[in-house]
């Protein structure tokens, strides 16, 4: 452990310290040889060393500059790791391989979703990512329609992803312990779409308007952009809540919207 670093809490710094979890993350990651690992915010390098020993290919991004420079340090004794410190949102990750990567880590809760939704727009480079998340995000990702927790992010993910919840964390295997309980989640990016999404921009859009008020009907969510008559000409109930419709009624809307915009 590095002495003396008092964990930031402007950049989500809660260490892992509980083997058994840490154990347990590594097998979930299955790390080989010859895959290019990618660990988000090593910290003290809880997971960074074990990975060390079972891959040949670590890249690691991580903001604060003091940890940094002591993986850095800790690299010169236990094998080879490609720092980049910077800010992960920032960061481009087609940069490091023409190869798929597996990005992992214990993601540091006060960015997980722009992080999230970062990692979505580089989602061509990305064969596999394992993290560690609070838990309430995680039951958000994986949630289905009709669920309380569907929602952008849900659909948003789901539409380019399989998402599994692997396993629950207690707080107790971190220092300091977060005020809240973690799981770890598995996102596997589809090799080939499972619905016709014709134009991004316009799915990002019907879907961030429908959730934008979880209470208001499609008629009325969508009222701006779609008629009661072209919802139903989807055989889809314009009086539905968003929260009832699959990704696959979401990109109908969207195409549908699209084909309109394009008349
Ligand atoms: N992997 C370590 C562990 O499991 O003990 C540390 C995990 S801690 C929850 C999150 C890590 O992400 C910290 O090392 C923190 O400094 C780093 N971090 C926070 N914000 C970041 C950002 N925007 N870009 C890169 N790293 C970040």
């Amino acid at each position: 452990m590095i002495d003396k670093h008092y964990p930031r809490k402007r950049f989500g710094q809660h260490f892992l310290h509980d083997q058994n979890i840490i154990d347990k993350i590594i097998t979930a990651i299955n790390p080989s040889r010859k895959q290019t690992i990618v660990e988000i915010g090593p910290g003290q390098g809880a997971i960074t060393l074990p990975l060390l020993k079972q891959t040949d290919n670590l890249h690691v991004v991580e903001i604060d500059r003091d940890l940094a420079k002591y993986i850095t340090e800790l690299d010169e004794t236990h094998g080879k790791i490609q720092m980049h410190c910077v800010d992960v949102l920032k960061f481009d990750f087609h940069k490091i391989s023409n190869k798929k990567l597996k990005i992992v880590g214990n993601l540091p809760y006060n960015i997980s979703t722009p992080l999230i939704f970062h990692l979505l727009d580089q989602i061509d480079c990305i064969g596999e990512m394992i993290f560690m998340l609070q838990e309430e995000v995680v039951d958000r990702l994986t949630a289905e329609p009709g669920n309380k927790t569907y929602g952008r992010l849900s659909v948003m993910v789901q539409s380019q992803c399989k998402v599994e919840k692997l396993f629950h964390v207690g707080a107790g295997a971190f220092k300091p312990p977060p005020k809240v309980d973690s799981a770890i989640v598995k996102f596997t990016p589809y090799e080939h779409a499972i619905t016709k999404i014709n134009n991004y921009a316009a799915f990002t859009l019907i879907v961030r308007e429908c959730f934008s008020q979880r209470r208001k009907t499609l008629r009325n969510a969508l009222g701006k952009f779609l008629t009661s008559e072209q919802i139903q000409s989807l055989d889809i109930d314009p009086g539905l809540r968003p929260e009832r419709l699959t990704i696959h009624q979401f990109a109908s809307l969207a195409n549908l919207y699209d084909d309109y915009m394009n008349q």
